[in-house]
C-alpha cells in the first residue's frame, strides 16, 4: 500500500490559518500527506489507491501528548483523594520496585489507549530507575514499536533522597553520576533525529523537589551537548513553590532559570503557578508548557493560566500526565477537559474548541519541536492523521464537528494513521492484540502490588 486517499469527511487541517473543509480529502503518499482540500481526490490520485470513506467523520491531525509516565498504567486507582506531594510520598515505594519487564507491558496498555483516543505522538517521561531494573527506556521503546506510535522517550531521573531534603525516599533516587552517564547513553542508543523519525530521546531530570541543583545544570549541558531536548514537572502546586522558597529563596521559575533550564529546547509539564514575570520569561526563551488538565484536577493542583500563555506566545501542548493521576489516559478527553478548565478560570469565550484542538495538535508538535514535521494536515508533513466517526448515535445531527471533540463525548477514532500506516481501524486497534495487552497489563499490575 503506497497511497491511501481519506475523503469526505469534515477536515480540521490545523494549518497556521485554521483552515477547515466541510467536505474534504487528504491523500497519503508513501507516509507522507501528499494533498489536502476540499471535495473529492483529484482524479489524477485515483489509481491504485486506498480509499478510505471519511463521510461522518472528523479528520484533524494525529493528537500530540506531550507528557506522561506510561508505566503508571500499573498503579492506578491508589491514593484517590491525595494531593501532590501526599499522592508521591505514597506511590513512591510501589515504583521503586518497577522493571522493565513491568514496565514493557504497563507502556502497551498505556500507548494502546493513546492510540484509541487519537494520539499519535506519545511523550514518556520516566523518571525511576530502581538498581537492576533492567533496560527501561529499551522496553519503552519496544512497546511504542508494538503498538505503532510515535515515541519521545525521556531518560529521567531523580537523585535528591529525602535525607538531603528531597520528597523521594533514599532507596528511590540514583547517584547524579549514574544518572547523567545513563542519561548520555539512552540518548546515544535510541535518538534518531532524522526526519520522519519514530523515536527520539529528551533528558528529563524529574522536579525541583526530588533532584539536585547539580543533576539540574549538568543535565541542561549534556542534552545541549548531544542537541537533544530538556523537560522536568515545574510550577505545579503551590506546596511546590513553598518548597523552592524555602530551599532555594526563589519561585520555581527563578531557580531553574538560573540553572540554564529556560530555552526553546525546554518543555515543563504543568505551568499551573505561572506568575505574569515567569510567564513572560517564558515567552521570552521560548519554553514549552505541557497543559495536562485531568491530572491537575484530579490532584486538585490547581488551572494553568493557558490563555495567558497563548497570549504570550508560550508553546502550548495537552498532555495526559501519567495514569496514577489520570485514570482515564485518553489524550482526545483531554481536549474537551482543557475547554472546561480554562472557561472555569478565563470565561466562557475565553477558550474554545479549536483553541484546545490546536495545543493538542500544532501546539504539542512545537513544544516537542517537531513542528516541521507533525501537528498539521499540509503537505510534506507525516501522515499522521485521527479520523473521528461523528455520525454515531453521541454525536450525529450535531451542528460542528469540532465541537463534537471539543464539548461531546470522545467520538471513536475510525482511522488512526501514523506514518501513514493504520494503527487503529474501526476504534480498535490492529497492530497488536487489545486483549493480550490488557492481560499483560493486568499480570503485571498485580505483580507489582505484591512487590510492595
Ligand atoms: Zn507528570
Amino acid at each position: 500500500m503506497s497511497r491511501t486517499i481519506v475523503e469526505g469527511g469534515y477536515v480540521a487541517t490545523v494549518d497556521a490559518a485554521g483552515t477547515e473543509h466541510r467536505e474534504g480529502h487528504v491523500v497519503i503518499d508513501e507516509g507522507l500527506i501528499a494533498a489536502v482540500g476540499a471535495g473529492p481526490a483529484p482524479v489524477a490520485v485515483r489509481e491504485d489507491a486506498e480509499v478510505v470513506d471519511a463521510r461522518g467523520c472528523l479528520v484533524t491531525p494525529g493528537l500530540v501528548n506531550t507528557h506522561h509516565h506510561l508505566y503508571q498504567w500499573l498503579t492506578r486507582g491508589y491514593a484517590q483523594d491525595a494531593i501532590l506531594f501526599d499522592w508521591l510520598t505514597a506511590l513512591y515505594p510501589l515504583w521503586a520496585r518497577i522493571d522493565a519487564d513491568l514496565t514493557r507491558a504497563g507502556a502497551a496498555g498505556a500507548m494502546a489507549v493513546l492510540a484509541r483516543s487519537g494520539c499519535t505522538t506519545v511523550g514518556d517521561h520516566h523518571y525511576i530507575f530502581p538498581r537492576g531494573s533492567g533496560d527501561i527506556v529499551g522496553a519503552i521503546v519496544e512497546s511504542a514499536a508494538r503498538v505503532g506510535v510515535r515515541l519521545h522517550a525521556t531518560r529521567g531521573s531523580m537523585d535528591l533522597g529525602a535525607s538531603q531534603g528531597g520528597l523521594p525516599p533514599d532507596f528511590a533516587v540514583e547517584t547524579t553520576d549514574a544518572a547523567l552517564a545513563a542519561s548520555q547513553e539512552a540518548v546515544e542508543r535510541w535518538h534518531d533525529p532524522a526526519f520522519g523519525s519514530l523515536v527520539h530521546v529528551a533528558i528529563a531530570p524529574c522536579s525541583p523537589f526530588s533532584v539536585t541543583a547539580d543533576l539540574l545544570r549538568e543535565a541542561a549541558a549534556l542534552a545541549r551537548s548531544l542537541g537533544v531536548r530538556l523537560h522536568t514537572h515545574a510550577s505545579e502546586t503551590v506546596e511546590e513553590d513553598a518548597y523552592c522558597a524555602e530551599h532555594f529563596g526563589k519561585t520555581p521559575t527563578q531557580y531553574l532559570d538560573d540553572l540554564g533550564w529556560l530555552g526553546d529546547d525546554v518543555w515543563m509539564a504543568h505551568g499551573v503557578h505561572l506568575d505574569s514575570p515567569a510567564i513572560a520569561r517564558y515567552a521570552a526563551t521560548g519554553t514549552g508548557v505541557a497543559h495536562c488538565p485531568s491530572s491537575n484536577g484530579r490532584l486538585a493542583a490547581g488551572i494553568a493560566p493557558v490563555r495567558e500563555l497563548l497570549r504570550a506566545g508560550v508553546p502550548v501542548g495537552l498532555g495526559v500526565d501519567g495514569a496514577a493521576s489520570n485514570e482515564s489516559g485518553q489524550l482526545g478527553v483531554e481536549i474537551r477537559e482543557a475547554v472546561l478548565m480554562n472557561r472555569l478560570r478565563t470565561g466562557a469565550d475565553s477558550f474554545s474548541v479549536r483553541d484546545a484542538l490546536r495545543i493538542a495538535t500544532a501546539g504539542g508538535a512545537r513544544v516537542l519541536g517537531r513542528h516541521e514535521e507533525i501537528g498539521s494536515l499540509e503537505p510534506g508533513k507525516l501522515a499522521d492523521i485521527a479520523v473521528w466517526r461523528v455520525d454515531g448515535v453521541e454525536h450525529a445531527g450535531i451542528l460542528d464537528p469540532v465541537a463534537a471533540l471539543g464539548l461531546g463525548a470522545m467520538p471513536p477514532v475510525h482511522r488512526l494513521f501514523v506514518g501513514g500506516r493504520a494503527v487503529v481501524v474501526d476504534g480498535e486497534l490492529v497492530t497488536a492484540e487489545e486483549r493480550t495487552i490488557a492481560e499483560e497489563v493486568a499480570a503485571a499490575a498485580r505483580e507489582l502490588a505484591a512487590r510492595g
